[in-house]
């Protein structure tokens, strides 16, 4: 019987010393699971400063199952995994982060729940966000909240980019050409089955974060623009809301000059309402821009990254 081919996935910025740690633990499942799958392991080289090309060079010279493809800048881990998607060859595809934070022992159920359980995808959450900081926890519940409320695609708090899936699903999520991928939300937005599992939040075995608060940050509206229109609607509502109570207000102004007269005073409120008002214009001209600048970047189709090298190119 022809046996499964599983394809990892794993996108590396700035990762030489975690490369030879993860590689070492993938080595344990590969020998674990060899009777019912065999490994391909893709890594992709997210235009790193230091040695983590030399090492994917190293590990593909000696394994002929590891393949790398090497950006010619920085793209980013969207544009990462989704290059590593596309080369990917397996029967079932993983995406997991090289400093074995998700952890490659829950592969074999991972496989196990697939295989015999008729899912489609197995995905993963940690449960606890020990090491985060107060501040982290705190906007990182309140984004979960707010991005459940005005997106139809359900985003789930914790979620890690650690999940395998079938090539079928895998082959929907490469349909999807937009330029601005935000992958917790098309990873939900193809449907499919999903089994989730949970494990305990691990700490980094080697390097430092990739993720900055800004980063982070931009990321997050990344997903709204994404995933939701609703803050555009939004902008609509505080328009009518305003005229409104502009409405109201002038109303109340004209009976108040016809029974009272009118005194010309007010001025320091009425200094307040035009820098309310204008504030508010702002803020909503804000959120039409955001929109504006992924459409029109979108228009650009421009590609999402640019390989310099792979193990291929490097043969020849
Ligand atoms: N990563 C990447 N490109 C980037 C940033 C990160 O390919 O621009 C990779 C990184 O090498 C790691 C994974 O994405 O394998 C997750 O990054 P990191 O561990 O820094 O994020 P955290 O786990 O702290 O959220
Ligand atoms: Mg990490």
């Amino acid at each position: 019987m022809k046996k499964d081919v599983i394809s990892i996935v794993v996108p590396c910025y700035n990762e030489e010393e975690s490369i030879p740690l993860f590689y070492q633990e993938m080595i344990k499942i590969v020998e674990k699971m060899k009777k019912q799958v065999t490994f391909e392991l893709i890594f992709v080289n997210d235009g790193s400063k230091d040695k983590t090309l030399e090492e994917l060079r190293k590990l593909a010279s000696t394994d002929k199952n590891v393949h790398y493809v090497s950006f010619s800048r920085n793209f980013g881990k969207e544009a990462a995994m989704l290059a590593g998607l596309e080369a990917s060859t397996g029967d079932y595809v993983t995406t997991m982060d090289v400093d074995l934070q998700d952890p490659p022992y829950l592969l074999e159920e991972m496989y196990r729940l697939v295989t015999e359980e008729g899912y489609d995808c197995v995905a993963t959450k940690s449960t606890s966000r020990n090491g985060y900081s107060f501040f982290r926890k705190f906007c990182t519940k309140w984004y979960y909240r707010i991005i459940g409320a005005i997106s139809k695609t359900e985003m789930v708090a914790g979620a890690r980019d650690y999940r395998l899936m079938t090539r079928q699903m895998v082959d929907a999520i490469l349909s999807m050409k937009e330029y601005n991928r935000y992958s917790k939300g098309l990873f939900s937005f193809v449907g499919f089955d999903t089994k989730w599992i949970e494990f305990e939040n691990q700490e980094r075995v080697a390097g430092t974060t990739k993720w900055s608060f800004w980063k982070l940050f931009s990321y997050a509206l990344d997903g709204i623009t994404a995933f939701s229109t609703v803050p555009l609607v939004l902008a609509a509502i505080i328009g009518v809301l305003f005229c409104f109570i502009a409405f109201i207000m002038i109303i109340v102004i004209i009976l108040k000059t016809l029974i009272w007269g009118d005194p010309v005073n007010g001025w320091p409120s009425l200094a307040c309402i035009i820098f309310l008002v204008g504030g508010v214009q702002l803020f909503c001209t804000g959120i039409i821009g955001q929109y504006l600048s992924k459409t029109y970047l979108e228009t650009k189709k421009r590609p999402v990254y640019i390989v310099k090298e792979t193990e291929q190119s490097k043969r020849k």
